[in-house]
């Protein structure tokens, strides 16, 4: 069949014959053209890994959570025809569904923000006043000003250069204003009767949370102090509360039933006592060189309070106190606080823990004017902070360390050993190292049997708990300070910032329940920069919350991690993970994507980088906040003592 020879015949043979010529051919495949973006997911398809998964959730994020047009939609379905890829309406369906559930938020996002509202129920929102500034609704915006000031080649030095010296020496800050750092007692500007006293201690030159911690106190600025147990944080507030008193002294000296000027409130007596004999030690000192004389008094239960009050009508500078104690004192109107410029909290967060946050809020509805709040502990979750923050005024945080790390001076054992076997080894512990040797047991009855023991097998030890009386309790803890005794054997009454010198080894008889508790215990010993070894006993019973925890502590301290912890896993490693595909990712997306997706891709990345280590509640690195056995417990027993009012208020108790 001849075919017809139209203009269109001899165009087309010319095509053909070119196409000879060239060595093309009619034959060849036709290969439409690909767009850049698919052929970017064809590549990364082809990977089929869960990178191309997050690649494609990145990529279309923007397109698919906006309004779509059945335009675009149809479009892109085209492309992908042209493309070869040739799917199936029911491909299609499933395709846009995923991009709309890539377009919700992903699942750490969605947790971030489950965890900020737990916090958010458990954060304390009445802020801490006075009764007048509350109904008066007074509000103090601007810290204390004090004469104070650092030495002009100080306060000329650079910020960068401070910078350097706070990162040398691993110090945190956060606030608004911040005090020059101070490298020497000097600097800070102490009388040589200070200097020669702190030097009589060995104490020669600050350490980092004194450095940044003087300054900020002399300088009248509110303050929150976190440093690990041992780290000098007493001398932070003792020293400058000293100064503030003989300056006032000098000025107008104090008559009877007047002050006190200043008020430290610790959670245990021991620590109380240990504190206001730190006190007296450089009240002494300052009076011998005719500095002048500060009256000082020690309110904690179990002491006379005649005593107490015989130094109160003679007017008192410095009150060192437990929360109990001083809010009979205050209830009784045998003191006031109407002069109070000044007020420490110790081991706050224990403070809260042990039950006092009802007392404490009580103790603040008495201050008269404003004053000047300093809060420190070594362990500081979010409640107590956001506490800390309704109470201070633009206040300073200084962080040496994270908080609730634990000491890297104390070489940390831990074992597993059967309850029943315990006693028996403990025998064994204390070859490992000289005396002295604290040991610390949960129960009160475990001290007193561990007591016992030890005192059969021969062992010079003392025993302490909140059932001794005090005079016991005090005897126990002179004999073993003062090396008379080679065992303390205790609760963790003795574990709150108690410094017995020289502590080798602390052995934990059994695991605290909170691994804040844990940290004090260990934090008896390797103090002041010298070296201690801790030994924890583990067993079957012991939750692996807190085991977790123990886990990632010891990982963090660089210590051995025995088998049976190393076998344990956390949901977290979940999150290390997705951090570490994003983090591939950005790289390699950076050398294929728009600036735009890679800049959303970096976002994403840094959520995970800043993400919070461990609990926000308790702080513990082994779980986060929904996990968090400290916060069960604390809302159990929330919830068991309102059933109990309501049975009360009901007139159900049988008086
Ligand atoms: P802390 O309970 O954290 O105040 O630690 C107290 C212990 O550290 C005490 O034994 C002090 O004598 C000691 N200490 C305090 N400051 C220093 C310092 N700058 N250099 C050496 N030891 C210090």
């Amino acid at each position: 069949m001849t075919e017809e020879r139209g203009p269109d015949y001899y165009a087309r043979k010319r095509k053909m014959l070119e196409a000879e010529e060239k060595g093309e051919s009619d034959e060849e495949e036709y290969v439409p053209y690909v767009s850049v973006k698919d052929r970017k997911r064809a590549v990364l398809q082809k990977h089929g890994n869960c990178l191309g998964m997050l690649m494609k959730q990145e990529m279309e994020r923007p397109e698919s959570s906006g309004n779509e047009s059945d335009g675009e939609v149809n479009s892109e379905l085209d492309d992908n025809r042209i493309a070869g890829v040739g799917r199936s309406l029911l491909d299609q369906h499933s395709e846009l569904k995923k991009k709309e559930e890539e377009s919700k938020e992903t699942a750490l996002e969605k947790q971030l923000k489950e965890e900020e509202k737990i916090l958010e129920s458990v954060a304390e929102k009445t802020a801490l006043m006075g009764v007048a500034e509350l109904a008066k609704g007074i509000e103090y915006t601007e810290p204390i000003k004090t004469g104070w000031r650092a030495p002009r080649y100080i306060q000329e030095r650079s910020e960068e250069k401070h910078a350097k010296i706070r990162e040398k020496h691993c110090i945190q800050t956060q606030g608004e204003d911040l005090p020059p750092i101070c490298q020497t007692f000097q600097e800070c500007k102490f009388p040589r009767s200070v200097i020669h006293a702190l030097k009589k201690k060995d104490i020669l030159k600050p350490s980092p949370i004194q450095m940044q911690g003087l300054p900020t106190v002399l300088s009248g600025r509110d303050l929150i102090g976190v440093a690990y147990t041992g780290s000098g944080k007493t001398m932070v507030f003792i020293l400058p509360i000293i100064m503030f008193c003989l300056e006032q002294e000098k000025r107008l000296p104090f008559i009877a039933n007047e002050g006190p000027y200043g008020m430290i409130i610790v959670p245990s007596r021991e620590l109380a006592r240990q504190i206001y004999e730190v006190l007296q030690y450089y009240c002494r000192s300052l009076d011998r060189d005719g500095h002048g004389r500060l009256r000082t008094s020690l309110c904690i239960g179990g002491v006379n309070v005649k005593e107490q009050m015989d130094v109160i009508r003679k007017g008192v500078h410095i009150v060192v106190c437990t929360p109990g104690r001083i809010l009979d004192i205050l209830n009784k109107k045998m003191m006031n606080m109407d002069m109070c410029r000044y007020v420490v909290f110790d081991e706050a967060d224990r403070m809260i823990d042990m039950g006092f946050e009802e007392d404490v809020r009580t103790i603040f509805s008495f201050f008269k004017g404003q004053r000047q709040t300093l809060l420190f502990s070594a362990t500081m979750p979010k409640k107590i902070q956001n506490f800390a923050l309704s109470a201070l005024v633009k206040p300073i945080t200084v962080n040496v360390g994270r908080a609730g790390a634990a000491s890297t001076n104390v070489k940390q054992i831990v074992e597993f050993v059967k309850p029943e076997a315990r006693i028996v080894h403990i025998l064994d512990c204390l070859q490992r190292t000289a005396p002295p040797v604290l040991i610390f047991a949960e129960k009160k009855r475990d001290v007193d049997a561990i007591h016992e023991y030890l005192l059969l097998k021969g062992v010079e030890a003392v025993a302490t708990h909140g059932d001794k009386d005090q005079e016991d309790r005090s005897w126990a803890v002179d004999q073993f300070k003062s090396g008379k005794k080679d065992v303390l054997v205790a609760t963790d009454v003795a574990s709150k910032g108690l410094d017995f010198p020289g502590i080798q080894h602390v052995i934990n008889f059994d695991m605290p329940e909170d691994i804040e508790n844990y940290v004090h215990r260990i934090g008896r010993t390797g103090r002041s920069g010298a070296k201690g070894v801790s030994t924890t006993f583990v067993n079957q019973s012991c939750d692996e919350t807190i085991l977790l925890d123990l886990k990632h502590l010891l990982m963090e301290a660089k210590q051995f991690v025995p088998d049976f912890l190393r076998v344990l896993e956390s949901d977290l490693t979940q999150f290390e993970d997705h951090g570490g595909q994003y983090f591939v990712l950005c790289i390699f997306l950076s050398y294929h994507e728009s600036a735009s997706t890679v800049g959303l891709l970096v976002s994403r990345l840094l959520l995970y980088v800043t993400v919070e280590a461990g609990c926000s509640y308790c702080g513990g690195l082994g779980h986060r906040i929904a996990d968090c056995p400290k916060l069960e417990a604390t809302t159990s027993k929330e919830a068991r003592q309102i059933g109990r009012r309501d049975y009360l208020a009901s007139g159900g108790a049988d008086w």
